[in-house]
């Protein structure tokens, strides 16, 4: 089994761009629940149905969903893993405890403002889920996914508004992960507003 890390942090932070190069470069499955429950609305599902309602106002899915469905996720996986939006509240992160041993904690920092230009430029593919961002991390061609040719598209919850809302969300229920994870000492703090390959070094510096 590989490295078991958890990359923690606002959304806008750069998880899943960080997320999708430690895959690219180490082999680590990205598991993303934001991605998992997208396509269970774009599915249709029950489970799509009812996360919709949440996502849509920038709200949290409640845990017991979510720790379901990460849960059986892992269950699946051999390899190492790297997760990218789980967990987000303390009882997310204690249900974890209790089926995985996690090694490494990478906790993003960037202030607001940036949080909030980065999301509203933001463009992702709804096929392989790969970010763009309109100015830092544009596409080769106007529009289209590099790695897959679909074509990309901007999330509904990632309009200024929405944003707004999710980073309170992010400041009540996920910010205090960091002093749970600073105390049993797996935490690194690193600074999210470097170029993508300072902020990858950092990060394969720490693994
Ligand atoms: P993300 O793609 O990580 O920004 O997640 C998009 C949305 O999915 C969030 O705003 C939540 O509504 C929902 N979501 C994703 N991960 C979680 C989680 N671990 N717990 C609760 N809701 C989540």
């Amino acid at each position: 089994m590989g490295f078991r890390v958890v990359l923690l942090g606002p959304p806008g932070c750069g998880k899943g761009t960080q997320a999708e190069k430690l895959n690219d470069d180490l082999g680590l499955i990205r598991l993303s629940t934001g991605d998992m429950l997208r396509e269970a609305v774009r599915n249709g599902t029950e489970l799509g149905k009812m996360a919709k309602t949440y996502m849509d106002s920038g709200g949290l899915v409640p845990d017991d969903v979510v720790i379901g469905l990460m849960k059986e996720k892992i269950s699946t996986i051999k390899e190492g893993f790297v997760l990218d939006g789980f967990p987000r509240t303390v009882q997310q992160a204690e249900a974890l405890d209790e089926f995985v041993d996690i090694q490494h904690v990478i906790n993003f920092e960037v202030s607001d403002d940036e949080l909030v230009k980065r999301l509203t430029s933001r463009r992702s593919c709804p096929d392989c889920n790969v970010v763009y961002h309109m100015i830092y991390k544009p596409p080769m061609k106007d529009g289209i996914c590099d790695k897959c040719g679909a074509t990309l598209y901007q999330r509904s919850d990632d309009t200024e508004e929405t944003v707004r809302a999710r980073l309170k969300v992010y400041r009540e229920n996920t910010f205090p992960l960091i002093e749970y994870y600073d105390k049993k000492g797996i935490l690194l703090n690193i600074d999210g507003e470097g170029s993508i390959m300072e902020i990858y070094d950092s990060i394969e510096e720490a693994l």
